[in-house]
């Protein structure tokens, strides 16, 4: 077999460019040696199918990595012996790109490979593996590739042949007044190929169901509605089409105790009205165990405290959020003798006797806030 080119040098573009340019330098390429603008050159053919290779792996970000980390070989290696890269989605690109230019001529063969579905999977997690992250395992109920045929859907031995009604064009044309109209091909529903011995296992689909168990590994500060895709993790595409994609959808279970907002973990944490009135040290949960916070003299309820750096860590970046304690004084019920005597010696203190207050209400309520 010849030495493969490098995908980059095939399309004349630097390891570092960016999707956009990868997909212009294609665009320009293709035009240039597609087989219906160079029929008279057997080059041209031989080029091009290596054009949409390359451009079959370079646009795609999971394939680019695997080859720029691992080369030709690895690429092979990861993706399996035989993956065809005619079906890995360059088909769209090609629709929109030689639909036009070339009327639809009948010498373009689409794809028979149609892509995977895209997979939902509800995931519910716990306050805390929210907060600090998680290794969740997951069983998700997909397609896969038929391993008897290979995808394929056909039995061993045995070839899909060329659809006797369009000759393998997956389209018939017909004339309509003027026109000439043409239409996918009903006999092979558009794929040019019909499968006259189907594979036992599968049917013909080149499809089986299964169930995969799946790690995914659930990053530090998500909430409840953050997605995480999982690329090609979705339903398997059939005869050589991609995959469709995962996507984990986050439900945070409810905590006792903490709320979130935002990056910040918000509580609340009762007091007496001698520790809101005297001042106190008090310990309060977090969810890395016990901290002291100072509760200061005259506190009154609704005060709040921070502890900072206790929230949650930004998902996308550095740092952390704040524990925020929103303190709330709870006024003693069910008093003992002793209690009730204290207390009234406390109202005679304040000079709280209602029948000789003078005071208006608004200068009342003004003092108390002061
Ligand atoms: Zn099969
Ligand atoms: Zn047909």
């Amino acid at each position: 077999m010849a030495q493969k080119r490098d995908y980059y040098e095939v399309l004349e573009v630097h390891r570092n460019a960016s999707e956009i340019e990868i997909k212009k330098a294609y665009r320009k390429m293709a035009f240039k040696y597609h087989p219906d603008q160079n029929s008279s050159d057997p080059q041209a053919e031989v080029k091009f199918k290596e054009l949409s290779e390359a451009y079959g792996v370079l646009s795609d970000s999971q394939k680019r990595a695997l080859y720029d980390q691992y080369g030709h070989e690895g690429l092979q290696q990861q993706m399996g012996g035989g993956f065809d890269f005619s079906g890995s989605g360059f088909g769209d690109i090609f629709g929109d790109l030689f639909g036009e230019v070339f009327g639809g001529s009948g010498s373009r063969r689409r794809s028979a490979g149609r892509a995977g579905e895209s997979l939902r999977y509800n995931l519910e997690i716990e306050f805390d593996e929210a907060v600090f992250g998680t290794q969740a395992k997951i069983k998700v109920p997909r397609y896969k590739s038929c391993d008897t045929c290979q995808g394929s859907g056909v039995e061993a031995g045995s070839k899909p042949e060329v659809c006797p009604t369009c000759k393998g064009q997956g389209q018939v044309r017909f004339q309509q007044g003027f026109f000439s109209v043409s239409q996918a091909c009903s006999t092979c529903r558009g794929e040019g190929t019909i499968i006259k011995n189907p594979c036992k296992e599968c049917g013909g689909s080149g499809r089986l169901r299964e169930e995969k168990s799946l790690s995914v590994k659930i990053p530090a500060g998500v909430e409840t509605g953050t997605r995480l895709k999982l690329v090609g993790e979705g339903g398997a595409g059939s005869k050589g089409g991609p995959p469709g994609d995962l996507y984990v959808v986050i439900q945070v279970k409810e905590h006792p105790f903490f709320q979130r907002r935002g990056n910040d973990i918000y509580c609340q944490m009762p007091i007496t009205f001698a520790q809101a009135a005297l001042g106190a040290d008090l310990e309060i949960e977090t969810l890395e165990g016990k901290e002291k916070i100072e509760v200061s003299e005259g506190t009154q309820t609704g005060d709040l405290k921070y502890l900072k750096g206790k929230g949650v860590p930004h998902l996308n970046g550095y740092g952390r959020g704040d524990q925020i304690i929103e303190l709330i004084v709870v006024t003693p019920k069910n008093l003992n003798e002793r209690q009730r005597e204290l207390f009234k010696e406390l109202a005679q203190e304040d000079g709280d006797e209602s029948t000789h207050d003078h005071k208006s209400f608004f200068s009342k309520v003004r003092e108390m806030l002061d």
